[in-house]
């Protein structure tokens, strides 16, 4: 059986925005804490942190390109790199909006999002071209998905999606309205009855598992891993985000899935590992990421300490922890003594 494995996701701006030499330093801090595989964020928010001719180069990382001293400096040190894609959010400085606007999510007001609608081919294209850009130009053993999904539970309604569920099923997704209307007292489950709603939540999980299902075969051929981080409430991130990584699994797309279970509570990290365990059911290898700090946890050395080794107690391959940037240096002693 493979080993446990230790990963983290790194961010540019916070982690190593002061020259190469910054790299090597958060490289070596990792690499002595034991860790085995850095997820390094590369585009967010539709702006690249790697030297792309596709997406738009941050304007920090104009004079040098941080993925290819982060490949390097990880390697050096025995670590492995997946370069972290932010998929959808495509916001002003996209390359991608700027040259077609109307390639922006809407939401059922028609207002524009500041990412990309999934439904369109155009854009799964230009978000493909981005990953087989980085498979194809570093050497990294992988690849990971951030933002795999729908920003919200109010999109897609841009004309596109509109009429094209019309084409399919007769019905405006508008008639249907917000799949949040269950908690909203005043119309209390009224949008998930509604006829055509069972098919409307199965064509937005459609548009999402179209792209893995094209990504995945992409990596495959370049023999580069698959993996990405979902939401730790599955099957409701059916509902709400068009997220069915479950299926993914299933269909032997991914090399591992990693939910978000950021939370205070080892008891909840507990039984939500036991979940998703039995949704993967050994198809890929589950790591539970966890939330060192993050909107909705921080935890203390010994808190981390204790939920990596429940993770593993309960027969998880592995953890991400997230993000670097608040890991003090205890922390990371803690770690490197931690035998997994
Ligand atoms: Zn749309």
């Amino acid at each position: 059986m493979a080993a446990f494995q230790m990963t983290i996701t790194t961010h540019p701006n916070s982690d190593h925005a002061d020259g190469p030499d910054s790299v090597g330093v958060m490289v070596d801090r990792l690499a002595g804490a034991g860790f085995d595989i850095l997820l390094p964020h590369v585009k967010i928010g539709g702006e690249a942190f790697y030297h792309s001719h596709i997406a738009k180069v941050h304007p920090q990382f104009a004079e040098w390109d941080p993925l290819t001293v982060i490949v390097q400096k990880g390697r050096a040190a025995g670590l492995q790199v997946y370069a972290q894609v932010c998929v959808f959010p495509e916001g002003e400085n996209s390359a991608l909006i700027q040259s077609d606007a109307s390639l922006r999510a809407m939401t059922i007001d028609g207002e524009p999002t500041p990412w990309a609608c999934p439904a369109s081919e155009k854009v799964r294209q230009y978000e493909l071209s981005i990953f087989e850009e980085i498979m194809d130009n570093y050497d990294v053993n992988g690849v990971y998905m951030d933002y795999i999904r729908y920003n919200l539970d109010n999109v897609c309604f841009c004309p596109r999606c509109r009429s094209r569920f019309k084409e399919e099923t007769g019905t405006d997704p508008v008639e249907i309205g917000r799949f949040s209307g269950f908690d909203e007292s005043a119309q209390r489950g009224r949008n998930r009855k509604h006829p055509a709603w069972v098919q409307w939540i199965e064509w937005r999980v459609a548009q999402i598992t179209t792209f893995v299902e094209a990504l995945s075969a992409a990596a495959r051929k370049r023999e580069c891993a698959l993996s990405g981080a979902v939401f730790m409430d599955y099957p409701e991130c059916i509902v709400n985000q068009g997220q069915d990584w479950a299926e993914w699994t299933e269909k032997g797309l991914l090399d591992s899935v990693v939910p978000m279970t950021y939370t205070n509570s080892l008891l909840m990290l507990k039984k939500r590992t036991k979940t998703h365990l039995a949704h993967v059911k050994g198809n890929c290898a589950l790591w539970e990421g966890l939330g060192q700090n993050s909107s909705r946890s921080n935890l203390s050395t010994e808190a981390l300490i204790e939920q990596i080794e429940a993770v593993r107690d309960e027969g998880a391959q592995g953890v991400m922890i997230f993000p670097y940037s608040t890991l003090t240096d205890e922390d990371l002693a803690a770690l490197g003594k931690l035998n997994v």
